[in-house]
């Protein structure tokens, strides 16, 4: 004989903004409960009534049958006396107390939605900020929790008579549905400077192959007519931007197809709610202006996420260069004005809206890895979402991340809230993005970090700021985590290992500070989360000039020819070429003079493009790279058995010299480094028994180093451990140093 009883229930997770409350609903009283449902700080609290098996039925249906956008993490239940309620409501949030809710990610228009937008009949047809519980704006317009409309961008618009009765109706998709609006009460589009209708003069402006700037969730974009030279030609030049490539926004996988290779894995990235960026081996005779992605083997293409561009791209009918609205290396404007003031000399009008965004994201950046997703840039779509992380911040930790490419990272209890990507710690601007972030995230997340990590590097603006926060609180604990340990620990925690994982990880990036005051970034060390090991590294070599061996990587084959060739190299044109400063060049690095030593495996790179003459100079981080790969031609060419980076220098340059073609050096080349990497980890292993092998580190985009190092160690007998979830790059540093942070933070004392 069943018995009725009431039963206080909380539900933690990704549970708001997401339809949980009408599911709860409908749940209880399709079993018959009766009691309430709400949102607080800490997720979504009910209380139920009735039989004991629906009750029981509620509690696990709360979990298998949750909204598409949930994550349910944890859901507890105690008993309460009987209150006797009649119905079951949904009820407000209460104010105040601590946050500990998590906030979803924006989401891509659904298909409810689209159809509606495709509707004639429907109310909404044409509006382009339909959305609805299932997708639709989230973190970019929340500026508090709990989250709720006056707590968003939308507080501004007061819902219509139809739309707040859909709001209030528990059967309805839009039922508490926080961004929702119609063309009676939401948001409207604007175009600056021409009049008449906007989505046609934008498509207008597009047709003419003028450059359109298109506020879209998390930012505006620049817009060109992806087909048309002349107009890619124009946006490169007046944004300043010389070849690092455009993405491209088509209207369908089907069209995707028309650009770039699709595997399966890519075909779910693209049509993913979060709607990255996915990198797509570029097909011949894509129908793309050179100028979108010029020289470059890859294309990254995605599909429409909101229905602004749906409707532009109907009204277009051909690929568009969406590309984030700022100059060169500024941050991505968001507000009205500051795109107005930055972006008016680049865009000939603005397709604008009065939807404010409140936190500025980027387009997230995928490729597919065997298979797997792997993130090159997280952000729009996938932040503020924590990772869960196998280890436990007992104390809440801030970690401030590298310079290049920073995000931030917060971590509490088992979880990571990793920031969306925050850009180069280069200017102001990106540090007020960075330091304005941190406290927004404090805020969501209700996290009040005890402890600081940061990069060892004094001169990192990140670096600068957890110390200056560390003078002024000094209750606070500090970590400096070395950049290379990081990387490796950020790629730990990307595959689960916790702290008793015990790797060898191979490092290999641009730049790091390393723990001897020298700049390492090809290096190889042994340990795990809590400490590591410098087992190996790249050759040092000098980078004459510093900063200015960066830009020019020809200055780097200057310093490694020279290494290579105590008794001078041989006759090469990247000598010749750049005669007029090659003599004291070549001397400055002899003699060590403003020529820091560097084992960076980045700068290796460099040297051998300039030898190789794929370019003297970049135009953006990692270009030589970038070319140097997809210089080296397909197939098995064989490779050189040098045993060192330099004896590699010295191997390419006698290749060129017998007259080999470039292409097939380029290949052996990046054979030889993989043997190499194998050879290093081979003896590191006979010395420590370690047979897992970790990769990080910007280097490892490099698909063709990366399929052959993993191939060449797991021949060998290895495991190997490649990023998928964070970034190889710097992106992914401040994960790294929250690791380490919190099982630092674990030892007594
Ligand atoms: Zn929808
Ligand atoms: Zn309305
Ligand atoms: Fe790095």
């Amino acid at each position: 004989m069943s018995r009725r009883i009431r039963a206080r229930v909380r539900v933690e997770g990704i549970v708001q903004g997401v339809g949980f409350r009408p599911f709860a609903y409908g749940l209880a009283t399709g079993l018959g409960l009766t009691g309430l449902v709400g949102n607080d700080v800490d997720g979504v609290f009910a209380e139920v009534e009735g039989e004991q098996e629906a009750v029981g039925k509620f509690l696990v249906a709360l979990r298998t049958d949750a909204p598409p956008l949930a994550s349910v993490e944890r859901i507890s239940a105690a008993a309460l006396p009987l209150a006797g309620d009649m119905d079951f409501l949904i009820v407000p949030s209460p104010p105040g107390g601590e946050r500990r809710t998590l906030i979803s990610a924006d989401t891509a228009t659904c298909d409810d939605c689209l159809a509606e937008l495709k509707d004639t009949a429907d109310r909404r047809f044409g509006y382009p900020f339909i959305n609805c519980v299932n997708c639709g704006p989230r973190f970019t317009i929340i500026k508090d929790v709990p989250y709720d409309r006056p707590f968003t961008t939308m507080a501004a618009f007061e819902m219509c008579a139809l739309c707040a009765a859909e709001y209030q109706d528990p059967a309805d998709r839009r039922f508490h549905a926080q961004p929702t609006c119609c063309p009676a009460c939401g948001p409207r589009l604007s175009l600056a400077l021409a009049a008449g209708e906007p989505l046609a003069g934008a498509a207008r402006v597009l047709a003419g192959g003028g450059v359109l700037a298109v506020k879209g969730l998390g930012g505006y974009h620049l817009a060109v007519d992806a087909t048309s030279a002349v107009a890619a030609s124009a946006l490169r030049s007046r944004k300043h931007r010389e070849d690092k490539p455009f993405a491209v926004m088509v209207s369908s996988v089907e069209e995707a197809r028309l650009l770039g290779e699709v595997d399966e894995a890519a075909e779910l990235l693209l049509t993913s709610r979060r709607r990255p960026i996915v990198l797509l081996p570029r097909r011949p005779g894509a129908g793309v202006a050179p100028a979108v992605a010029p020289g470059n083997s890859h294309l990254g293409v995605m599909l429409p996420y909101t229905p602004l561009h749906h409707l532009l791209l109907a009204e277009v009918g051909r690929p568009m260069v969406l590309t984030s609205g700022n100059r060169s290396d500024e941050p991505i404007a968001y507000t009205d004005d500051d795109a107005l003031e930055r972006l008016s000399g680049i865009a000939d009008d603005f397709l604008s809206h009065d939807r404010a965004i409140h936190i500025r994201t980027d387009d997230s950046v995928l490729r597919s890895f065997r298979g797997k997703p792997a993130l090159i840039r997280r952000s729009r779509g996938y932040a503020p979402e924590p990772l869960a992380v196998p280890v436990t911040f007992d104390q809440p930790v801030l970690a401030c991340g590298a310079e290049l490419k920073n995000t931030f990272c917060l971590g509490k209890d088992n979880r990571a809230f990793l920031s969306h990507h925050i850009g180069d710690l280069e200017n102001v601007a990106t540090l007020i993005a960075f330091t304005e972030g941190i406290e927004h995230f404090k805020r969501l997340f209700s996290i009040e970090p005890q402890v600081l990590a940061h990069d060892l590097h004094p001169e990192y603006l990140s670096t600068k700021y957890a110390l200056d926060l560390a003078e002024r609180f000094p209750e606070l604990r500090v970590i400096g985590v070395q950049h290379h340990h990081a990387h490796i620990a950020s790629c730990l925690a990307d595959n689960g290992l916790d702290a008793t994982a015990e790797v060898i990880g191979v490092a290999f990036d641009g730049t790091g500070y390393g723990t001897d005051g020298t700049i390492w970034g090809g290096e190889f060390l042994a340990g795990g989360l809590a400490a590591m090991e410098r087992a190996g590294h790249l050759a040092p070599v000098p980078m004459p000039g510093g900063a200015a061996a960066i830009r020019h990587p020809w200055r780097m084959a200057a310093a490694y020819l020279d290494a290579a060739f105590p008794d001078g190299p041989p006759p090469l044109d990247v000598a010749r070429r750049n005669a007029g400063s090659w003599t004291v060049v070549t001397a400055m690095a002899r003699r060590g003079v403003n020529s820091p030593l560097t084992s960076s495996a980045g700068r290796l790179f460099d040297a051998v493009a300039a030898i190789l003459g794929v370019r003297d100079s970049v135009n953006y981080e990692g270009q030589a790279a970038i070319e140097l790969e997809q210089l080296a031609a397909s197939g098995d060419h064989g490779a050189y058995p040098a045993q060192t980076s330099v004896g590699l220098v010295r191997a390419v340059a006698d290749d060129l010299g017998a007259g080999t073609s470039r292409d097939v050096i380029a290949a052996r080349f990046h054979r030889a480094l993989a043997d190499l990497i194998t050879a290093t980890c081979d003896s590191i292993r006979q010395r420590t028994q370690l047979g897992t092998v970790a990769l990080s580190g910007g280097v490892f985009q490099n698909q063709l180093l990366l399929a052959l190092t993993v191939a060449g160690l797991e021949a060998d007998g290895f495991t190997v451990l490649t990023h998928s979830r964070v970034p190889c790059n710097d992106g992914g540093i401040s994960l790294g140093q929250a690791v380490v942070a919190a099982v630092a933070g674990a030892w007594p004392g």
